[in-house]
């Protein structure tokens, strides 16, 4: 059995993010390629900003694009008592001290560094407190956070399966890093992102940690923390950004972010999964742009992942969209745009093979699926006529033809077909001698309400067994 075991740690602060949810495409593709496991951890330590509605919004959101995982996903709060323990054992080993720094002298520091233009950095300060100076500031009451040393000439290295070889200085990462926030001296206070993030990966027996590069840093701390806590280490792979069309990393800013909103948009899950995956993947030669997310998973691997920033493209998203709805069986389609239509009031007249005509007519110029509510309507609502199917009504010879037109339509109850509307077209041409396409314009200005639509004859004879036909024409006669 593979031993291959991949996490989603999602922290439920805000809606599936498009960023999020590719780093869950990634790793759902990872593991289902080498047969191994995708998990999630919902970190949701961050008390105050955690909502429940988040974590449904996220869950909802990955069941929906087909990211399934395999296991009961980890709560990381829950898991409160392994991090303490961590952060005990750290204390033990001295790899970790209580800092007692109050937020007025830190911030004094950062001052300096500012005026004396350097980085802001942590300046170990509080690392070697004599037992007496700790004992001094507890006498003033002084909370303490408690930090993890991170040694200026340590050098971290690892071998990324996106980046190649990684090197970090341990004087980049900002100086001794705090793991607990503060808290009274004798108590560990609530500990923070990269140490229960190594703690749970290793909990979780985590073979690849594959995340977004904003990471990168987090990564070289992290590395130093396993080494601390004597922890066996994972691979890590770290993915192109997201960037908007400016080449800025796709931020809220940029409007539609979570996969909740594409959905909104009349997205599909099969395109957005499918979009996401050509968001910093190139699939091999021969095998297209549009796929399932199985198929991809059978050739998925890191080698074809790009190192640089993946720009968010409109076009192709859409393009891939239509792909999918215009490839959807009538039945599919109807079943995805019913609660649409239902939502917006829309009724169909009748159930069975009418319903599905009206999804095959308007599959082939669906981008969205949000656009099958404006293309139904005038199929489930008489229209009121827009003012180009007006002025369209008043050509000359434009009532004449429908005029002539309506004493030859079929009864409704006796149905038409295309061949025989055809004819009747080129009969009232014939009749009433009014032009072809004056006719043709006129009968679409009748049957829709507006010049642009779907094929004439087969609008027509989709509204003809409602006998919308007739009434159409009539009312167009009579205004
Ligand atoms: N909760 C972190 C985030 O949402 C997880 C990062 C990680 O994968 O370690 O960014």
């Amino acid at each position: 059995m593979s031993s291959v075991r991949v996490r989603l740690a999602p922290s439920p602060t805000g809606t599936l993010h498009i960023g999020t949810a590719r780093t869950a495409v990634f790793n759902w593709l990872f593991a289902r390629r080498q047969g191994g496991k995708f998990l999630l951890r919902i970190e949701d330590t961050d008390r105050e900003r955690s909502k429940p509605e988040f974590t449904a919004n996220i869950l909802e959101g990955l069941a929906w694009l087909g990211l399934q995982w395999d296991e009961e996903p980890v709560i990381q709060s829950a898991r409160i008592d392994a991090h303490r323990a961590a952060i005990s054992r750290l204390l033990a080993s001295g790899h970790a001290y209580r800092c007692y720094a109050s937020e007025g002298e830190l911030e004094a520091m950062r001052e300096a560094q500012r005026q004396a233009q350097q980085a802001p950095r942590y300046d170990n300060r509080h690392r070697q407190l004599s037992p007496d100076q700790e004992a001094a500031y507890q006498a003033e009451g002084r909370e303490a956070v408690i930090r993890f040393r991170i040694d200026d000439d340590a050098v971290i290295t690892w071998n990324d399966l996106v980046r190649g070889p990684m090197r970090w200085q341990g004087s980049d990462l900002g100086g001794d890093m705090v793991i607990a926030r503060r808290a009274p001296a004798d108590a560990i206070g609530d500990p923070l992102y990269n140490l229960v993030v190594v703690v749970d990966d290793a909990a979780m027996a985590i073979s690849h940690v594959i995340r977004g590069e904003d990471h990168l840093a987090n990564t070289a701390k992290q590395l130093l923390l396993y080494q601390a806590l004597e922890l066996p280490l994972p691979l890590f792979a770290h993915t192109p950004l997201i960037l908007n069309a400016e080449g800025r990393k796709l931020s809220k800013r940029d409007g539609v972010t979570s996969v909740s909103d594409f959905k909104a948009m009349g997205y599909t899950a099969e395109a957005l999964a499918n979009y996401m995956t050509l968001l910093g993947w190139s699939p091999p030669e021969g095998m297209g742009e549009r796929f399932s997310l199985s198929e991809a998973a059978t050739v998925f691997g890191f080698e074809r992942v790009n190192r640089a920033g993946a720009r968010f493209d409109w076009d192709k998203l859409n393009w891939l969209n239509s792909q999918v709805l215009h490839a959807l069986p009538p039945v599919a389609l109807l079943e995805r745009l019913q609660p649409l239509w239902q939502a917006a009031g829309l009724a169909l007249p009748s159930d069975g093979p009418w319903a599905l005509d009206l999804c095959r007519l308007l599959a082939s110029s669906l981008l969205r699926l949000n656009d099958g509510v404006d293309q139904a309507r005038p199929f489930l609502e008489r229209p009121t006529p827009d003012d180009d199917a007006r002025a369209q009504l008043d050509q000359p010879g434009a009532r004449e033809g429908l005029a002539a037109l309506l004493p030859l339509l079929p009864d409704r109850a006796a149905g038409l077909d295309a061949a025989t509307a055809r004819g009747l077209i080129d009969q009232v041409v014939a009749i009433a001698g009014v032009r072809k396409g004056v006719l043709m314009k006129s009968l679409r200005a009748a049957l829709l309400g507006k010049l642009q639509g779907p094929d004439l004859v087969d609008t027509w004879l989709l509204l003809h067994p409602l006998g919308e036909d007739r009434s159409r024409i009539e009312a167009s006669l009579a205004s």
